[in-house]
């Protein structure tokens, strides 16, 4: 590869097609005059391997990591961050010298900035509920606990999963105590602040609402991690009933500005990635 060739960075998945990221950090490269391009890198399970082999050949300096590959791209990794080893999957690849490949995993960091920085919540000592025990929630309850939640209450459909998550996060962190619920009809949210949807329930239409308005209240954050659409019903209901919500949309900006930050050594244009997400994001 010639050394004037731009140094390439992309998002891995199946389907990926439909990605913001591209907009993101596309505007940033362009912002900050780094000569780089950010690709879509949608690939089959099977062709794996021999992309991962032709990484360097290709210029290839890093990746973001999406559904379904999260867990699978372990395999390839020489190192793993904290992060990384406590949800046992990975959104950010470092492509080093000899093709040596650092995995990291932004998704934890990117949520708690757009809670703490843009929304304010201030999460120590406070009493949480979370809806999914998946891969963004291994991320997420590994951020609150370490920023000294008080109690996490975990449901997920998978109720092994969810007591997989509640112990793991039990054994790993002093201060917080997570329980896995087997239902969450009779869950009394008066003394809960923040109340997290992290499974994909509410990005069709006809999905269930999982907590009704009646159950929420003035003192709660909904945080939904959907983007698309902008306004799940669970935001819809959360807003009648006087709570304060947001979407994923800040999350994804910031767990892509941190991926940016690890690519680049520079500090990512946050403006610029955020106009370029909100353009995006009104086309989808
Ligand atoms: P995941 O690993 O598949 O986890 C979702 C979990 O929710 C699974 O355990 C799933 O169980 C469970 N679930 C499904 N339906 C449920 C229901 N009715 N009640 C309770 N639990 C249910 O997915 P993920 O990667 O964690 O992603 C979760 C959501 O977050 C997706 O909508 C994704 O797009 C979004 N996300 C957003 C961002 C962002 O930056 N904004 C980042 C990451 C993820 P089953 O597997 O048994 O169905």
């Amino acid at each position: 590869m010639p050394k004037s060739s731009p140094k390439i960075y992309g998002v891995l998945g199946y389907p990926a097609k439909h990605s913001l990221s591209p907009d993101m950090h596309n505007a940033a490269f362009q912002y900050l005059k780094i000569e780089a391009e950010y690709r879509i890198f949608e690939k089959e399970p099977a062709e794996l391997d021999s992309f991962f082999g032709g990484l360097a050949e290709n210029n290839i300096c890093g990746l973001n990591v999406t559904i379904p590959y999260k867990e699978e791209v372990l395999k390839y990794l020489a190192w793993q961050s904290p992060e990384v080893r406590f949800t046992a999957a990975s959104n950010t690849i470092i492509v080093k010298e000899k093709g040596y490949l650092e995995g990291w995993n932004t998704d934890g960091i990117g949520f708690h900035r757009h809670l703490v920085q843009d929304l304010g919540f201030e999460i120590a000592g406070k009493k949480a509920v979370l809806l999914g025990a998946g891969g963004a929630s291994k991320a997420i309850i590994d951020q609150l606990a370490r920023n000294k939640i008080r109690e996490i209450s975990i449901y997920d459909i998978d109720k092994q999963r969810a007591a997989a998550l509640a112990k793991k996060t039990n054994d790993a962190f002093k201060v917080s105590k997570a329980t896995a619920l087997d239902s969450l009809s009779s869950l009394d949210f008066s003394d809960t602040q923040l109340l997290i949807n992290a499974t994909p329930i509410g990005m069709k239409l006809e999905d269930p609402l999982l907590v009704s308005r009646e159950k929420m209240h003035s003192g709660l954050l909904v945080y939904d991690l959907i983007y698309n659409p902008a306004e799940t019903n669970l935001l819809k209901e959360a807003k009648a009933a006087g709570a304060k919500v947001a979407n994923g949309l800040g999350m994804l900006l910031y767990q892509g500005a941190r991926s940016f930050e690890l690519w680049t050594d520079k500090i990512a244009p946050i403006e610029i990635m955020r106009n370029a997400l909100e353009k995006g994001a009104k086309g989808l």
